[in-house]
Order: C-alpha cells, then structure tokens, then sequence
C-alpha cells in the first residue's frame, strides 16, 4: 500500500505529528512518502529517509489545497496530521480528489486492499468502524506520540509557491460574545416543552436569565445545541441557576455545578438533582412558573 503523508508545519509542530503518525501507522505494512508543508522549510526529523518540502508564502487552504490536488499526484491514500489547519486542508483536498474523507481518526488497520479506520462520532458517544480503499484522514489529537525516536530526512526538493490567492482577506475580527447572564433557568425532559416553552422563554426574559436545556431537549430539536448544559455542552457558573424537571444525570450536574445557589423544581423528591440544590422545591414546575410569570404581570 502507497501512502502520502502530508505534514503541516506553520505551527513548528511537526516533531509532534511525526511521532503521532509513527504510532498510528505502526500495525499497517506501507510505502510511506512524506510532504511537509509550510512557510518557511527547515531540518526534519521524520518517519523516513526522503521528504518532499514545499514552502507557501502565506496559509492559505484553498491554495495549498489546489496546489497539492493539481501538481503532486498524491495517492489517493493521504493522511494528514492531527493540526487545525489540515482538517481544514483534508476537506478541502477530499472533495477535490474525489477520495472519502474522515476527521480524527484514532487507529487505523490493515484489511487486504482497503484500511479500517475507528473514530468517535455522535459527540463522542458511540465508537465507528469505518472501511475504504481510498482515503484523505487526519489524525485525532488523541493518537499517541510514539516513543521511539524520528530519523533525521533527507530534502529531496523544497518546492516554492507564491501565493495566487482568489479570495481577499478583507478583514480579520474577533467575535463579541455574550457575557452569561447572573441567572441560568434550565429546562429538562420533565417540562411539557410543547405547551410551556414559549411560556419559559418569556419568563426566562423577564428575569433576565439564560436559557439552558437538558441533553433530551436539545436532542428533541426544542432548542439549539448552543443551550446544552452538561459535559458534552456547556459550563454554566451564574450566581443563581433554577432547574425545571431536571433529574440531575451525572453528566449533566458539572455543568451546573459552579453556579452560586442552585433551586429545583422536580416533581420527584428523590430525584438526584435535589441531593446537589440548594433549595428543592417538590411540585410541578408549571405551578412554578405561573407564580414567577404572575409577578411579572
Ligand atoms: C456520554 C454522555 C454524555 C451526556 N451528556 C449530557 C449533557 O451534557 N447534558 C445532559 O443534560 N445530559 C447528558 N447526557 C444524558 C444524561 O445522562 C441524562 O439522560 C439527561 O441529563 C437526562 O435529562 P433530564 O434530566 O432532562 O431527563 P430525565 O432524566 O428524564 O428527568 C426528568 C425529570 O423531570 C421530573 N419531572 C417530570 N415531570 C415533572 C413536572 N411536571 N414537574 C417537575 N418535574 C417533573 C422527573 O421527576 C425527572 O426527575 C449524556 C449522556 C451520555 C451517555
């Protein structure tokens, strides 16, 4: 099997993926030809003897991308590294190949003609099993860094691109965020979010809270996934956050976990969020809400 290996280095941190790469292709019987891309060539230390080098004036994925698809034939078994940048180039490249692409990629192994790939997906819950003959991957910053040390390679040609980019950077802006308001109120599975949502949206804006949501909300389609609260959402820490019909789930306490005074309404007295509150009020959160919303009126 005929591999290219294409490392970015506009980080300096190709020391790293080098090692990453050792690891993961460790198992698989391969041919490897190793590219490094970036903005200005240096010595390597790599998994093989010869390297390609090729200099950019600048990043810029579309180029770099065009630059590889069009003038270095690579094989249509590309691996790129665990950085930023070559998700971003892997994408780009995959589409433009026509090769299937996978992102984060934790082992791979040999299968005859074709390579299995194993990833996480669904926000890290399940573990995937993918096969392909051809592929453009990049490494999962969890692969782990070899122990064994790289071997200094040899430059076959630092090829030069100068930059012919079609897009213009206009401008380059951080983005304002919101600050977190002093209140959290959060909704779980126990709200009826058919009738009460808007309701609670309302209430949340007379009190001047943020609206958070529990795993089954978000994944019910009631609310966005930038209102989940937990592990696999958001840390919340306000001064005071009310839960609705939460149970408390270990994975979603930490993200409530920081806040100041927690109240919760849950029908349930046993349930687990009431160990973890401040104050627990047992009953239906609507007789909750209507009282809160009645002094607002
Ligand atoms: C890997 C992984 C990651 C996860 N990450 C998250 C995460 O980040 N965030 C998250 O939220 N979940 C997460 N989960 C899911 C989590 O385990 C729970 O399933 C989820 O938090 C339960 O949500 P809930 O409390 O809204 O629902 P439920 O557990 O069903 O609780 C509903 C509660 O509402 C109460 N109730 C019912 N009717 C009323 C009423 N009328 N008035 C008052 N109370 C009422 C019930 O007594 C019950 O306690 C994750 C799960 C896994 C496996």
């Amino acid at each position: 099997m005929n591999i290219t290996v294409i490392i970015s280095d506009f980080a300096g941190e190709h020391e790293t993926y080098f090692k990453q790469l050792k690891s993961f292709i460790k198992d698989c019987i391969a041919s490897v030809k190793v590219i490094v891309i970036t903005d200005k060539a240096s010595q390597y230390a790599s998994i093989v003897d010869r390297i390609d080098v090729i200099e950019f004036e600048a990043y810029d994925s579309e180029v770099i991308a065009n630059y590889i698809a069009k003038h270095l034939e690579p094989s249509r078994k590309i691996i790129f590294d665990s950085s930023i940048l070559s998700r971003e180039l892997a994408g780009r490249l995959s589409y433009k190949l026509n090769i299937p692409g996978l992102i984060d990629v934790r082992a791979m192994k040999s299968n005859n003609e074709s390579v299995i790939f194993t990833k996480h997906v669904y926000a890290a819950n399940l573990v995937a099993e993918f096969e392909t003959i051809d592929f453009c991957i990049t490494l999962s910053k969890t692969v782990p860094k070899s122990e064994e040390s790289l071997k200094p390679s040899t430059i076959n040609k630092v090829h030069q691109v100068s930059m012919d980019s079609t897009v213009k950077v206009l401008s380059v802006n951080p983005i304002l965020k919101e600050k977190d308001k002093d209140m959290l109120i959060v909704i779980g599975r126990g709200v009826d979010v058919t009738n009460d949502l808007n309701k609670i949206k309302t209430l949340t804006a007379h009190m001047d809270a943020d609206l958070g949501a529990s795993r089954p909300i978000c994944m019910g389609g009631y609310v966005s996934l930038e209102h989940l609260v937990g592990v696999s959402g958001k840390i919340y820490s306000p001064k005071i956050c009310i839960t609705l019909g939460v149970s408390g789930a270990l994975a979603f306490y930490p993200g409530i976990e920081k806040s100041k005074v927690i109240i919760s309404i849950n029908e349930d007295k046993d349930a687990p969020i009431m160990k973890y509150s401040d104050y627990c009020i047992q009953s239906d959160y609507k007789d909750i809400v209507n009282y809160l919303e009645g002094l607002y009126e």
